[in-house]
């Protein structure tokens, strides 16, 4: 691909403004020697400005999630996409979130340009393990962990029954709940099946891959040996 259509991909800017930035001399390889727009050079050598280019098409990210941020793209309030970098709203593939968290969800959050892999993490055939702790409003009655694991809950509105779930409760009112599934509000739908409510919802992991000790708001690329553990 040209370097022009490559940097203008990823939403440095249109291809005119790109064109722009290389008349200017500000687009350079890591020796300092200026590129012209149809040069064809490898990823890792294209600085901007003296600085490398953003990571290319095959990302990857993982978020911690704050309560507050809604995951679309548009919305009145705050979105995810707020924390990272500008112009990543701007890439073409577009990173999109693997699934979504409500607003009141924190916890580890999925981007990718990828859409294969996307449609491979969210499949219901993949039945990717997503473990949340939920804090309650009402003491859990002592029969959750049966009937979320029978795998005949049915959801209000819904056709077909739950897949079986794992529950292990940490206290009177704080569960972690595993599933396999990705419903709408699943795991507020399913406590409130039960007669209670979700008051504070955290993901603490999709697959093998735990969100470990990354501070709300914060995100990071993953290597390939941390994509791995996430089918
Ligand atoms: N289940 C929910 O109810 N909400 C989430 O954000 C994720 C899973």
């Amino acid at each position: 691909m040209k370097l022009v259509k490559l940097i203008a991909n990823l939403g440095y800017g249109s291809r005119r403004e790109v064109t722009a930035m290389f008349r200017e001399g500000r687009i350079t390889d890591v020796d300092g020697e200026v590129l012209y727009a149809d040069d064809k050079v490898e990823h890792a050598r294209i600085r901007i400005d003296g600085e490398p280019l953003d990571p290319a098409p095959g990302l990857v990210l993982m978020m911690h999630k704050p309560v507050g941020y809604t995951c679309s793209t548009r919305d009145a309030g705050r979105i995810v996409y707020d924390l990272l970098p500008p112009r990543w709203r701007s890439r073409d593939p577009a990173l999109s979130t693997v699934g979504r968290l409500d607003r009141d969800t924190s916890g580890l959050l999925l981007f990718t340009d990828d859409g294969a892999l996307l449609h491979r993490i969210i499949s219901p055939r993949a039945q990717v393990v997503k473990i949340y702790e939920a804090t309650l409003a009402e003491d859990l009655r002592g029969d959750e962990g049966t009937l979320f694991a029978s795998g005949t809950l049915m959801l209000e509105s819904e056709t077909t029954p739950l897949a079986p779930a794992h529950l292990d409760a940490l206290g009177p009112r704080h569960a972690r709940l595993s599933i396999g599934e990705g419903r709408y509000h699943q795991v507020r739908r399913m406590f409130a099946a039960v007669g209670n409510h979700v008051e504070k919802l955290h993901r603490i992991s999709v697959g093998a891959l735990a969100l470990g000790d990354l501070p709300p708001g914060e995100w990071r690329a993953l290597g390939a040996d941390e994509i791995a553990l996430i089918l």
